[in-house]
């Protein structure tokens, strides 16, 4: 059974600019780039938050940030390529969601690292 709160219907990534999703609900999600890019929940940028360190920019980091691929990761998440040749982050339509909703997206115990800051 599909809980419609979690599924997209319409994924809409405009490469200088965001991502905006429309779930099944009828809820829409719209994500700035720079945001997207700080909530990484891959290994790396999760040990950078830990540290407090910024996921981006990074030195040496292009600015401004793009997206240069993004691609669904099976049926539940997201994967963005970025300008500055990071691409280990899957962003589960789940985890967007509750966050977009105000709640924590990737909770500590979750495996998908903690998120901070906004
Ligand atoms: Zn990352």
């Amino acid at each position: 059974m599909v809980d419609e709160r979690y599924e997209p219907e319409t994924t809409d990534v405009v490469r200088d600019e965001g991502v905006t999703i429309a779930f099944l609900d009828g809820y829409v999600a719209s994500f700035d780039l720079v945001t997207l890019r700080r909530m990484c929940p891959c290994a790396t940028c999760r040990g950078l938050r830990d540290q407090r360190e910024p996921v981006w920019p990074r030195p040496g980091s292009p600015t401004p940030l793009r997206i240069d691929d993004a691609n669904f990761h099976g049926a539940w998440g997201l994967h963005i390529e970025w300008n500055d040749g990071h691409s280990t982050g899957i962003y589960p339509f789940e985890s967007l969601r509750r966050w977009h909703e105000g709640g924590v997206a990737f909770p500590r115990d979750s495996g998908l690292g903690g998120v901070d800051e906004a």
